[in-house]
């Protein structure tokens, strides 16, 4: 005597979550719009105008990542 299961009984193997469509353009939407807002506050504060007022802790802060995303400075 053999136990069949039945292909309906076996668990999956890899249990995918469900994206819509609607899901993927929401998520690249915000990501996308995120990605601009932390784009300006690296490029601000360049020299003259600051964030937080006449310093420059975020220009420092940040200096190099400026660089690297084609902000000159000096
Ligand atoms: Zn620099």
């Amino acid at each position: 005597m053999s136990v069949s299961i039945q292909a309906a009984e076996q668990p999956r193997a890899l249990a995918l979550p469900t994206a819509s469509a609607a899901d993927a353009a929401l998520w690249l939407t915000a990501t996308v719009l995120l990605a601009a807002l932390a784009y300006y506050f690296l490029g601000y504060d360049q020299g003259a105008v600051s964030v937080f007022g006449s310093d420059t802790h975020v220009h420092e802060f940040v200096h190099d990542a400026r660089h690297f995303l084609g902000f000159p400075c000096h």
